[in-house]
């Protein structure tokens, strides 16, 4: 039994060795793949409700390895966050980002708002601000455009850290929505001294709108709780009428999903976003 016992530790030493090496690995392609400018970003619109007229998009990060094999960013991301190339990635998000918000803006639409994903990691990171405010000079943006979603797994960092630079954003006009709401332990108990914009209910609520009483019971919770704190509420993974006319009824304000379109590429996006009713 000894033995058995010992071979199997050697395996999963073994194992365990190849999943770091492939980390690296995948690490420096990802290092690689960025400096060669092969990361891109998608962008998902978002409609409000009931008559699903766009009102905004979200950036998606993308990457194809040089091998043109898809990793989709909940595998990479952490991967960038463990790292510290969050920062930098996350630079380059923005920036890619506030410059493709502000052609839209010169193409007419003048009123759609940019969502952008910003980790908490690249959230608590000193200079922060530095890099959203040179973001928005350099793109020329309006900042009263630009949404910044943030998970609630903000909830880690210091209350007084937290309040201030959500305000400091705020300053600037700067949009924030807190992501995947709903999903973390805290549920942030002092929502209503955040300057937040924002919540979105994450698509794990909205898959089983229509099945489960529990998610049913999650999302109108959320939705209850930006009116009761005078907060717009979007829905997140919006796949059926159904599940839309269902958000629309409990009074949520706005939703994306595949139902409306899928994330694409920018000029897919400013396509579609000419066909679609004024
Ligand atoms: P998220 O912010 O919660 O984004 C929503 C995810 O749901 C996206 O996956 C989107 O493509 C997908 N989605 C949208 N509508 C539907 C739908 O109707 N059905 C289904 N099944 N899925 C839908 P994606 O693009 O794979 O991104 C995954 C996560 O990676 C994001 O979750 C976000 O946490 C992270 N992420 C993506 N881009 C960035 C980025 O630029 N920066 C950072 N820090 N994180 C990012
Ligand atoms: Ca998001
Ligand atoms: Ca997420
Ligand atoms: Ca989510």
């Amino acid at each position: 039994a000894k033995q058995t016992q010992r071979g199997q530790l050697g395996v999963y030493t073994r194992q365990m060795g190849l999943e770091i090496q492939s980390r690296v690995k995948m690490l420096q392609d990802l290092r690689l793949s960025f400096e060669h400018q092969r990361l891109y970003l998608h962008y998902q619109p978002q409609v409000s409700l009931p008559d699903g007229k766009p009102v905004g998009c979200e950036a998606l990060i993308r990457w194809r390895d040089d091998q043109g094999r898809y990793i989709p960013p909940d595998v990479f991301i952490p991967l960038a966050e463990r790292s510290g190339i969050i920062a930098t990635i996350g630079e380059w998000v923005m920036r890619t980002a506030f410059s493709q918000a502000h052609l839209l803006h010169r193409s007419g639409f003048t009123r759609l708002r940019m969502a952008v994903n910003v980790s908490v990691i690249q959230f608590r990171s000193g200079g922060f601000l530095e890099t959203l405010d040179r973001a928005l000079l350099d793109s020329g943006v309006n900042p009263e455009l630009i949404e910044l979603e943030i998970t609630e797994s903000v909830a880690m960092l210091e209350a007084d850290y937290l309040l201030d630079m959500l305000k400091q954003i705020k300053s600037r006009g700067v949009q924030v929505a807190i992501d995947d709401f709903g999903t973390g332990f805290s549920s942030l108990s002092y929502l209503q001294r955040l300057s937040i914009d924002r919540l979105k209910i994450d698509r794990a609520f909205v898959d089983q709108l229509c099945e489960s009483q529990d998610s049913r019971s999650i999302a109108e919770m959320v939705i209850e709780l930006s009116h009761s704190l005078n907060l717009q509420v979007i829905a997140e993974g919006v796949e059926e009428q159904q599940q839309a006319e269902r958000l629309a009824e409990l009074g949520c304000h706005e939703a994306q999903g595949y139902f409306y379109a899928k994330p694409m590429e920018a000029d897919a996006l400013l396509r579609w976003l000419m066909n679609q009713e004024p």
